[in-house]
């Protein structure tokens, strides 16, 4: 029966000027929502209100599937809309509309509060906002006797809000929460095959920052398919975050390399430095203002606040890790609730699988770890430039 939605986000933050930018990330993030789902939509603000309204058929549980997937949306209310042909059928329409959606579902000897608010966008309607109140509030006592008014804390607030036609909503869907994407600058993810960085970027993109990604892969170490499951995961992520430019680097040559020359118990630390060096770098050149990673503390031995600071040490742009405090199973509760859990766990090896020692370090001197890198003075340079020149870059949408 609903027909449109009435999208309420939080305020907080979003006064003057900044209120004009964040409303209209909203409207451009709820557009690239709708385009997944049946239909067609139109979406627009108007006095401090977004509205989605369908101009066809469509799928209402995919729909509101879809907005749920936009962060900045605090409620969602699904809306009728009736052409304003006078009070009495005003009022004959919401005796139908209280009837379908709490009616019929009451059960028998059930009772329910309710309080009516009106609002009236245009003043040449002839009552005024505590009149339609009063007045729609006496026909649904008279109409029915399950009924009762509570102006404090009802059940159910009715609303009626008067435009060019007459919006009726009640119900609010609990939205994301957080911020518009789009509204906070641009950061650059390393994106893995695992668990944890999926998640990363979703949490990072609830705040409104946009998302770029770079995978390092190692053919032929690492398969096709675990490239196509990195793939895959970014999509998930892009039904919350918007389009993922994903970077393809081929890190082979790198790795091999740091097998050959340095002691295999740090390979997994110093692979890690190269990969936040050449994320860097690519980041910088897309105008990221940060890296993301999955890194949760103690997790391995290459997170250990030991590692993680050796790890840190190449960086000069922040690096945001949101799961850093998170417990496996914390992470894995998000990454099923976004949909990229069961992408996660397949099989398919990484490049860190790959190579990792029996005994890896768990507490890395860092100036051990500078002392062995001088192994690789000789080629890796070269290296790094080399594999910045693999880059492929995929364009990711959601579908
Ligand atoms: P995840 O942390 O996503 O579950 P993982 O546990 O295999 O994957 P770790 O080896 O723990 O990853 O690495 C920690 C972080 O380093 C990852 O969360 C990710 O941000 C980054 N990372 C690891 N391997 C890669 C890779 N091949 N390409 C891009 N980033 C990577
Ligand atoms: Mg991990």
């Amino acid at each position: 029966m609903f027909k449109a939605f009435l999208i309420k986000y939080a305020e907080i933050g979003v006064k003057g000027k900044n209120r004009y930018l964040f409303e209209d990330a909203l409207v451009q993030q709820i557009k690239y929502a709708m385009k997944r789902c049946e239909g067609e939509f139109k979406v627009w603000k108007t006095q401090g209100r977004i509205y989605v309204e369908a101009l066809t058929e469509f799928d209402y549980e995919e729909a509101v599937e879809n907005l749920k997937t936009v962060f900045g949306i605090s409620g969602i209310c699904p809306m009728i809309y009736v052409a304003d042909e006078g009070f009495e059928k005003l009022c004959g329409d919401l005796k139908d509309y209280m009837q379908k959606v709490y009616i019929d579902r009451m059960a028998q000897g059930e009772s329910m509060t309710f309080k009516v608010m009106a609002r009236r966008a245009r003043k040449d309607y002839p009552l005024n906002s505590m009149e339609i109140d009063m007045e729609v509030g006496g026909v649904l006592l008279d109409a029915f006797p399950q009924l009762k008014v509570d102006v404090h804390k009802p059940d159910v607030y009715l609303n009626i809000e008067i435009r060019e036609r007459i919006f009726i909503y009640s119900e609010t869907i609990p939205g994301p929460g957080g911020m518009p994407v789009g509204t906070n600058g641009k950061a650059m993810l390393l994106l893995s095959g695992g668990i944890d960085s999926p998640v990363a970027g979703y949490m990072i993109s609830k705040r409104g920052v946009k998302i770029d990604a770079v995978y390092f892969h190692a053919p032929p170490y690492t398969s096709e398919r675990a490239k196509q499951k990195v793939v895959d995961l970014a999509r998930k992520v892009s039904r919350y975050s918007g389009p993922i430019y994903l970077h393809v680097i081929n890190f082979t040559d790198i790795q091999l390399y740091i097998y050959e020359k340095c002691p295999h118990d740090e390979l997994t630390i110093i692979m890690r430095r190269y990969m936040m060096k050449i994320a860097e770098e690519i980041a910088k050149e897309n105008e990221c203002l940060g890296l993301i990673t999955g890194e949760s503390i103690g997790q391995v031995a290459s997170q250990t606040m030991h590692s993680l600071a050796a790890t840190n040490e190449v960086c000069t742009l922040p690096v945001y890790r949101p799961c850093i405090g998170m417990d496996k199973q914390e992470i894995v509760a998000v990454s099923e609730k976004i949909d990229t859990y069961e992408t996660s766990i397949q099989p398919f090896e990484d490049c860190c699988t790959i190579f990792v020692a029996k005994h890896p370090v768990t507490k890395p001197n860092l100036k051990v770890i500078k002392k062995h890198e001088e192994n690789l003075t000789e080629k890796i340079d070269e290296l790094v430039k080399t594999a910045l020149k693999t880059d492929e870059v995929i364009v990711v949408k959601a579908e």
